[in-house]
């Protein structure tokens, strides 16, 4: 922090300490604290159990003999490991491939697989592990939906035939399943004039580690030429379009977008791409009918782009008066509540300004943020940012975890937005509840 900057405390009245060393005191006793901290900020989060300590214990669960729909997974895998944010790792209990399946166990590129286990919500990935041991062939997905016990997935259509696991956002992956999925090589052979086209993710931010994505595939028996483009949904207009040229029949390709046209991140919104693939006869043929207005955030190709990421994941509340931007003590910016430990992640990828230690801040980071002008701040960290100063971060990166560092009464992030040229170099602080507040809404 510059010299001359004054970080304004979250709470004026409680100087809860401000040197390391009694931080680092409260800190190994912070989970036994947390249901304290919690009842006193009327707050409702389930306890997270300590680090190293997984809930689901040592053993593996003794299920009940297999149905026959279904594979069970974790005969022979061993049991989760918390991960590091002291959360039981997620575990997959059991698969079975639910359409256009040749069996429970068997899948083709597009077939909806249904997994059962563990701590699945969180999950952000699907894995479907191929046979390469580095991993080269292995083949992600974001999950279709994502509950606690259950998670379903298209199996991609670079899969190869394996075992499948499942990573949250931080990484943390499964165990992966004892047995695997037959993937059909052969894909299914589509007729002349027909293309099978999915986004690869369903919720897509800008900036992100995984960028928006189509794979499609052309039918028919010859070559055809492609172009893909990418409609704006709100009002069907084609904002950018790749012309990959000869394209053979059954083979998976894939289009990246990175949220930008003709130079300029996009609006928040459903967007779609749409391929269009004529052969040498002069046959035409389309991945979609005609865009409706707007355009349905499930049609093939459909996915919704986002700007931002509500940096807290995990539940919270934007508390009182006192939490508010002004605050009425010159609070310069807006408190978010949440259980001591829970994820910090990058509301906006960017470049790290600041990583730093102060009395009153705790733990602090600066992000500017990419393509924005803003800076985006986080205070009372756990322990320090998981990112250095000058590290590219993407939009929705873990960077630390909620605490109460410096002078701060219950775990939460101090959060703050700052116009250009940025945090105490010449910008100015804003409230940032009316951002806050948009991106919870649809993070
Ligand atoms: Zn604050």
């Amino acid at each position: 922090m510059p010299r001359h900057a004054v970080v304004r405390p979250c709470r004026r009245t409680e100087d809860v300490g401000s040197d390391v060393a009694a931080w680092a005191a409260r800190s190994s006793a912070r989970f036994g604290a947390r249901a304290l901290a919690l009842a006193g900020l009327g707050l409702v989060a389930a306890a997270a159990p300590a680090a190293g300590q997984s809930t689901t214990g040592g053993a593996a669960p003794v299920s009940p003999a297999p149905v026959s729909k279904t594979a069970p997974a974790t005969a022979l895998a061993p049991a989760p490991t918390a991960n590091l944010y002291g959360r039981p790792a997620p575990q997959i209990l059991r698969f079975a491939c639910r359409t256009a399946c040749a069996s429970a166990t068997s899948a083709r590129a597009g077939s909806l697989v249904r997994l059962t286990g563990r701590n699945l919500k969180r999950v952000e990935e699907v894995i479907f592990v191929g046979a390469d041991a580095d991993g080269a062939d292995d083949a992600s997905v974001v999950p279709r939906s994502a509950r606690n016990r259950a998670l379903a997935a298209r199996v991609p259509r670079t899969a190869q035939t394996g075992r499948i696991a499942v990573a949250l956002r931080d990484g943390t992956r499964s165990p992966a399943t004892a047995l695997a999925l037959t993937v059909e090589s052969a894909p299914p052979v589509l007729p002349s004039g027909a293309i099978d086209a999915e986004a690869q993710g369903h919720k897509v931010f800008f900036g992100a580690q995984r960028p928006a994505e189509l794979s499609y595939v052309v039918g028919g028996s010859q070559p055809a030429n492609v172009l893909v483009e990418l409609i704006r949904g709100a009002d069907g207009a084609p904002i950018a379009q790749w012309s990959p040229g000869e394209v053979e029949p059954g083979v998976p390709q894939t289009v990246r977008w990175d949220g930008t046209a003709a130079g300029r991140v996009q609006r928040d919104g459903v967007y779609q791409f749409r391929v269009t693939a004529t052969d040498p006869s002069g046959l035409r043929a389309t991945s979609s009918q005609e865009p409706t207005e707007p355009v349905d955030p499930e049609a093939p190709g459909a996915f919704t782009f986002l700007g931002y990421r509500f940096p807290v994941a995990g539940a919270h509340d934007f508390g009182e008066f006192a939490a508010s931007f002004g605050g009425g003590r010159g609070h310069q910016g807006q408190d978010v509540f949440a259980a001591c430990g829970t994820p910090i992640v990058a509301a906006r990828g960017g470049t790290v300004k600041f990583k730093q230690y102060h009395s009153r801040a705790g733990y602090y980071l600066v992000i500017d943020g990419a393509r924005t002008g803003t800076d985006f701040v986080y205070m009372h960290m756990r322990e320090a940012a998981l990112v250095d100063k000058g590290d590219k971060v993407k939009t929705g990166q873990p960077i630390g975890f909620v605490g109460d560092t410096g002078r701060a009464s219950g775990c939460h992030l101090h959060f703050e937005e700052w116009t250009g040229p940025g945090w105490y170099s010449g910008g100015a602080a804003f409230d940032p509840l009316r951002d806050l507040r948009a991106w919870d809404a649809q993070s």
